[in-house]
């Protein structure tokens, strides 16, 4: 495996490697790698002649008073780890080398970004969309994979690669869980020991959410409430509890189609994500 963190010697490698028409799957990551990162290097690594795996904590994407300076980091064991998952490339690059002025143009997402985590974190997405846009630019990859845990990211660059014509497949990957039923995150070793043992619930919501709509519930407003309700009682606060048309994101009081349940719930000192995407089958 190549460590590289220039990028004039990526695009070299990069150069060589398409040279050889060889296809190129990447992950794009902010490093700290759990099994849900490791799902997407597996699903790269079949599918790909050359991995790729971006770590980079994008300060373009946190808000002032977020978790930059205090995500986690552990740029060592992240190297084992990418080594066991076949990683060829490793793009490490310092944020100088990625920023080295202020940026004089970047991404403004415009569609998607009033809901959910782009209503909760103004302009995360434009920060998102800019820093994929580059790496897209800097790895030219012919499949990149993205987690559905982030799902609203998620659509919003797939609305990037075809607003902008990318020539990228991008491949959604599930959500990979612990055994408990909650979500893997760089985030999760924040929680308090009472949190973690409570946190499943989050997931635990998301079902009954399921099983309500199954169940042939239609009213958006009564699955939100229900979910509400459920979460108030969590040792932690709702940020925001939603059910929306995807990918298009859209509020509809009737609920039908394909639809996230999505919500975000703030511990102490991690806010968490989670969500369910389901189809609603049509009435014959
Ligand atoms: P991050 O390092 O949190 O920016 O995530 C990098 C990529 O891993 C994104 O595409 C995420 O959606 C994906 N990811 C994060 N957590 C999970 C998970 N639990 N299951 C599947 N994919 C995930």
């Amino acid at each position: 495996m190549k460590i590289i963190k220039t990028i004039s010697e990526l695009r070299t490698c990069i150069q060589q490697e398409r040279s050889f028409s060889k296809s190129i799957g990447f992950v794009p990551t902010m490093g700290f790698l759990h099994e849900g990162h490791q799902s997407l290097l597996q699903h790269a690594r079949e599918n790909n002649d050359v991995v790729v795996l971006s770590i980079f904590v994008n300060p373009l994407q946190f808000g002032v008073n977020e978790d930059l300076d205090r995500y986690p980091r552990d740029f060592e064991r992240d190297e084992q780890i990418a080594t066991k998952n076949g990683v060829d490339i490793l793009f490490y690059p310092a944020v100088a080398e990625m920023y080295p002025k202020e940026m004089p143009m970047t991404i403004t997402v415009t569609k998607g970004v009033d809901v959910l985590c782009g209503q909760s974190r103004p302009g995360h997405f434009d920060g998102v969309a800019t820093v994929v846009m580059k790496l897209f630019q800097l790895v030219q990859p012919t499949n990149a994979y993205f987690g559905q845990k982030d799902a609203q990211q998620l659509a919003i660059i797939m609305n990037m690669v075809e607003s902008f014509n990318i020539p990228v497949t991008v491949i959604p990957c599930p959500t990979i869980r612990e055994v408990d039923g909650l979500a893997k995150s760089s985030r999760n070793v924040y929680l308090t020991e009472r949190e973690r043992i409570e946190a499943p619930f989050l997931y635990k919501t998301l079902q009954e959410a399921r099983a309500l709509i199954q169940a042939g519930e239609t009213n958006r407003t009564k699955v939100v409430d229900m979910m509400k309700r459920r979460l108030a009682q969590g040792l932690g606060q709702i940020d925001y509890v939603e059910v929306l048309s995807y990918p298009d994101l859209e509020i509809d009081d009737t609920l039908k189609g394909q639809i996230i349940i999505a919500l975000a719930y703030r511990y102490e000192h991690a806010r968490l994500i989670d969500n369910d995407i389901i189809h609603i089958k049509e009435e014959e």
